[in-house]
């Protein structure tokens, strides 16, 4: 079994505690119209370099003792569960933790095996507009979509995203929640209002709350973005809101 690597970049500090090693996968499961890393949507291996657990291992090894851990992120790492966990099982023999930026669309149980030897996740938070969805999410996930329960026509979130959530709250494994706000796209009070509910246990999990901007993605998506930038301002009100929903660790970038 190989891994579609789309790229590495051997130092970070932005996904996830301490410097560590990001694995950047080919193939996503679904289609965010703000994507800034859009190329790594297509599950077309033919331009992606194909690693084995131990070929990774060695582009591991080359960054060490510099790093801390790894962070597989994509697309979408969960996609590739089997192959995380070996991957994942030799890391921790060098004394690395693994982290897995995830959208957080996947089968708890199908992945369950990853989740437990996986030591953290960033999960990401997806509110869902409808006006856009054409652009929003692929056609793969749109027909996975009719099966899954929104939770209201008007502020679409998905029931299963969340459950999702909360199941890896509950066992340890979330570093960091994330919200790409577009304003005016999906009803933010009501998202803000979901993330305030599973949080409320956990008061030491931080939201991290990120500006969307268009800088660097296609143009049908620049465009389909247009109207949805929020302002600064936005960007703190909505911040302010969620601390009167009771998120108590927010981070925004603005
Ligand atoms: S989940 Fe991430 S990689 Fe996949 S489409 Fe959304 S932003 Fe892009």
């Amino acid at each position: 079994m190989k891994l579609p690597i789309h790229r590495i970049i051997p130092f970070s500090n932005v996904e996830g505690i301490g410097n560590r090693t990001s694995i950047f996968v080919q193939g996503c499961n679904i289609n965010c119209l703000y994507c800034h890393n859009s190329e790594t949507i297509p599950k077309d291996f033919t331009s992606v370099h194909l690693f084995t657990v131990e070929e990774m291992i060695k582009e591991i090894k080359a960054n060490m003792p510099f790093i801390r851990g790894i962070t597989v992120s994509g697309g979408e790492p969960t996609l590739y569960h089997k192959f995380l966990i070996d991957l994942f099982n030799e890391a921790h023999k060098m004394g690395l933790t693994c982290y897995i930026d995830s959208n957080g669309f996947f089968d708890k149980n199908q992945i369950n095996d990853l989740i437990q030897v996986t030591d953290k996740f960033l999960f990401d938070v997806k509110g869902i507009g409808k006006s856009l969805n054409k652009l929003c999410f692929s056609n793969f996930l749109l027909e996975n979509l009719n099966s899954v329960k929104m939770k209201s026509e008007r502020f679409t979130i998905s029931q299963e995203h969340i459950s999702n959530l909360k199941y890896l709250l509950s066992l340890n494994k979330i570093e960091e929640v994330r919200l790409v706000y577009l304003k005016g796209y999906y009803n933010e009070e009501k998202v803000i209002e979901v993330i305030a509910n599973e949080l409320k246990n956990y008061p030491d999990i931080p939201l991290k709350i990120i500006r969307v901007h268009a800088r660097g993605l296609t143009p049908s998506r620049a465009k389909a973005l247009k109207g949805h930038i929020p302002s600064k301002l936005d960007v703190e009100k909505l911040n302010k809101l969620a601390y009167s929903k009771g998120i108590q660790q927010i981070n925004y970038i603005l």
